[in-house]
C-alpha cells in the first residue's frame, strides 16, 4: 500500500487542492497490488496513464477492429483511435467537473485492452469456445492484461495499476467471475458504484462509439443520411447545420453535425451529473462508491434520444449484411484457431507453448484453454488472419 498522505511534489499537491473532494485523490487511493515507491515527478494516476501508453497491448489496438476490420479502409476507427477519442471526451468532462483527469484518461486508454481481434464477433466466439472453461469477457480480459499478461517489470507481473484504474477498467463483470476476484469484484455482488472517473469514462465510451459509428457508417455507405433523418438526435443537428450553412459540402455537413451531437451530449452529461452530485453531496470517493446508482448520467430526455440512436445503429449498421458477413468470417477464424491449438498445443509459438505446459500442470484443461484464449485475444486482426492462413491454407508454406 502507498503512503497515503505523503505529498508527491508541489505541482501535484496544487492539483489535489483543485480537485473536488469526491474525485479520486492520490491520498485516498486504495493503492497498488505490489508496493512501489511514490513517483518523484508525477501523481499516482499520471503514472497509471503512462504505463498504459507503454503497454504492448495498447500498441496492438491500432490493428484491432472497432466495427470495420482494419484492412477495410484507412479512415475508419480502430480500437486505438476509438480509445483516444474516449480519452478526449473523458478528459473534457473530468476537467469541467473538477474530477481526476489523469485517472479518467488512464481508464479510457486501457478500457479496451482486452478486446479480441474482429470486435464483438471475435469476443462472442471466444466466449463460446471457452464455455466449459469459465467463458471469456473482454472487460475482465482488460483487467487480466494490466494485472497479469503485460511483461514489463522485473519484480511483478502486469503493470500494477492503482485500485481506482482497475476498478474503472472492470466496467462489467458476471456475478460468477466477480466472486473469484476478491475486493475488485465486490461491487458487482453488492450492487454499488465505482468512483466518478470510472462512471464518466463508461459514458464517454458510449458517446464516442455512437458518434463515430454514425460517421464511419456514412463514410462506408452502409447507412445514409435519409435513413439517419429518422433519428431525432441526428435530424435536429443536421437540419440546423443545413440551415446555417446551406452551401458547404456533404462531408463538412456530416462532420459539423457529429461534432455538435458530441457537444450537446457532453454538455447534457455535465449539467445533469453536476445536479445529481449536488443533490447527494458525497463527502469523498467512498461515499460515491456506496451509492446504489450512478451519479454520472444523461438527462432522461438525452437518455431517450441516445437509445433511439443506438437502436438505429444496431438495426442498420451492426446488422448490415456486409458487417455480418465479415463477422461470420471472423467467427470461423477464431473458432478454428482455438480448436486447433486445444487439440495440438505444439502448434503454438514456443513462449505460449511453455505457458500452456505450466497452466495445464496447474489447472488442467481449463488452464490450457485460458492460456490459448489469452494468446488469441492478444492477436490483432491481421495477425489472426495470417495465422489462420499459415495453419489452414496448404499452399501457404511459411
Ligand atoms: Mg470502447
Amino acid at each position: 500500500m502507498q503512503p497515503l498522505d505523503q505529498p508527491v511534489n508541489k505541482k501535484t499537491e496544487t492539483m489535489q487542492d483543485w480537485l473536488a473532494p469526491y474525485a479520486a485523490l492520490d491520498k485516498l487511493s486504495l493503492g497498488r497490488q505490489y508496493e512501489e515507491d511514490t513517483p518523484a515527478y508525477r501523481g499516482e494516476f499520471q503514472r497509471d496513464r503512462d504505463r498504459v501508453i507503454h503497454a504492448t497491448a495498447f500498441r496492438r489496438l491500432e490493428y484491432k477492429t472497432q466495427v470495420f476490420v482494419n484492412h477495410e479502409g484507412d479512415l475508419f476507427r480502430t480500437r486505438l483511435t476509438h480509445s483516444i477519442e474516449v480519452a478526449q471526451i473523458a478528459r473534457t468532462i473530468a476537467r469541467a467537473m473538477h474530477l481526476n483527469e489523469d485517472l479518467s484518461e488512464a481508464i479510457a486508454l486501457a478500457h479496451d485492452l482486452g478486446h479480441t481481434p474482429f470486435g464483438h464477433a471475435g469476443q462472442d466466439e471466444l466466449n463460446h469456445c471457452m464455455k466449459e472453461y469459465g467463458g471469456f469477457e473482454h472487460n475482465l480480459q482488460s483487467l487480466r492484461v494490466v494485472d497479469l499478461l503485460e511483461e514489463k517489470y522485473a519484480s511483478f507481473p502486469g503493470i500494477n495499476l492503482t485500485y481506482e484504474a482497475r476498478e474503472g477498467i472492470l466496467k462489467h463483470c458476471s456475478l460468477h467471475n466477480a466472486k473469484q476476484l476478491g475486493e475488485i469484484g465486490q461491487r458487482f455482488l453488492e450492487k454499488t458504484m465505482p468512483g466518478l472517473e470510472a462512471q464518466l469514462t463508461n459514458i464517454a465510451d458510449e458517446i464516442a462509439y455512437n458518434n463515430h459509428d454514425v460517421d464511419d457508417g456514412l463514410r462506408s455507405g452502409l447507412i445514409t443520411i435519409p435513413q439517419l433523418l429518422d433519428v431525432p438526435l441526428f435530424k435536429e443537428q443536421y437540419e440546423e447545420v443545413k440551415q446555417k450553412y446551406p452551401d458547404i459540402t456533404e462531408r463538412r455537413t456530416i462532420n459539423e453535425t457529429v461534432r455538435r451531437i458530441i457537444n450537446i451530449q457532453v454538455v447534457d452529461l455535465i449539467t445533469t451529473s453536476t445536479n445529481n452530485i449536488n443533490n447527494v453531496n458525497p463527502e469523498n470517493i467512498f461515499a460515491v462508491r456506496s451509492c446504489q446508482k450512478p451519479l454520472l448520467s444523461f438527462s432522461d430526455e438525452m437518455k431517450g434520444k441516445n437509445l433511439q440512436l443506438k437502436k438505429f445503429l444496431r438495426q442498420n449498421l451492426y446488422k448490415h449484411y456486409r458487417v455480418m458477413r465479415m463477422s461470420a468470417k471472423s467467427t470461423r477464424v477464431i473458432r478454428k484457431l482455438f480448436h486447433a491449438f486445444m487439440e495440438t498445443p505444439r502448434l503454438l509459438p514456443e513462449d505460449f507453448y511453455q505457458k500452456v505446459i505450466i497452466s495445464k500442470s496447474e489447472h488442467g484443461e481449463t488452464g490450457q484453454a485460458r492460456t490459448i484464449a489469452d494468446y488469441i485475444a492478444g492477436m490483432t486482426d491481421r495477425y489472426a488472419i495470417a495465422e489462420y492462413d499459415k495453419m489452414f491454407d496448404v499452399k501457404n508454406l511459411t
